[in-house]
């Protein structure tokens, strides 16, 4: 149980790497808020072979993005689940300026809109070292940093599973993901600083530092 029930609707922008699924996860469990990342979702279907998944593969695995048509029908379908009624979190949604506008339209509808918007700041050479030390659980999926948080017999402390890297973790992928991040992803922050709900913070300060800076953003 949660001490009270917090409305909120936050879009974390940033690099791969900078640490929103950390920030959301920390969100959700201090606040309850649902923590809904694309990329998650993806990946899920990626493991149960479903139609969805074997075209977004093809995409993530060469780090570009899946087509913006399906990544929408998948988040909106997500959003009418019961557990968004209280708000959410989301992570690595919208990442071009089409999922935005597709996002307004998909609010405007309901009378709604979001409530912040929270930009991880962090150097792509930082993104680098961090996602090349990234390591995740190959069956739940729990994350670990081999720089700062390995476990001592480098098997998942949930759920006792030998830890991997992600397939798009690789160092040539991630450079790819980085060129997309800036070519199609960057420009959501002018996008969103029109609208007045649009914070930056420094993504460098470390998790627990830069939970305590969003903290204090939402109040
Ligand atoms: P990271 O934040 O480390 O880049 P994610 O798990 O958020 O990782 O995303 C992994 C991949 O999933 C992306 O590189 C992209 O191919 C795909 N993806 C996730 N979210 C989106 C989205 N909103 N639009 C298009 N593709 C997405
Ligand atoms: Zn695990």
């Amino acid at each position: 149980m949660f001490w009270q029930v917090i409305k909120l609707k936050i879009i974390l922008l940033g690099a791969p790497g900078s640490g929103k699924g950390t920030q959301a996860g920390l969100l959700y469990e201090k606040l309850g808020i649902p923590h809904i990342s694309t990329g998650e979702i993806f990946r899920n279907h990626i493991k149960n072979n479903t139609r969805l998944g074997q075209k977004a593969g093809e995409y993530m695995k060469a780090g570009q993005l899946v087509p913006d048509e399906l990544t929408c029908e998948m988040l909106f379908e997500r959003l009418e689940e019961e557990d968004c009624k209280n708000g959410f979190i989301l992570d690595g949604f919208p990442r071009t300026i089409n999922q935005a506008e597709a996002l307004d339209r998909y609010f405007k509808e309901k009378g709604q809109e979001i409530d912040k918007v929270i930009n991880i700041i962090v150097p792509d050479e930082e993104v680098i070292r961090r996602i090349g030390a990234r390591r995740v659980c190959s069956n739940c999926s729990a994350t670990y940093n081999l720089d700062y948080d390995k476990p001592a017999d480098e098997l998942c402390t949930v759920c006792r599973s030998p830890l991997i890297q992600r397939k798009d973790d690789s160092p040539e992928i991630v450079k790819a993901r980085l060129v997309t991040y800036h070519e199609m992803t960057e420009p959501l922050i002018k996008y969103y600083k029109k609208s007045g709900k649009f914070v930056a913070v420094d993504g460098i300060l470390g998790k627990w530092n830069v939970n305590k800076v969003i903290m204090r953003i939402l109040g």
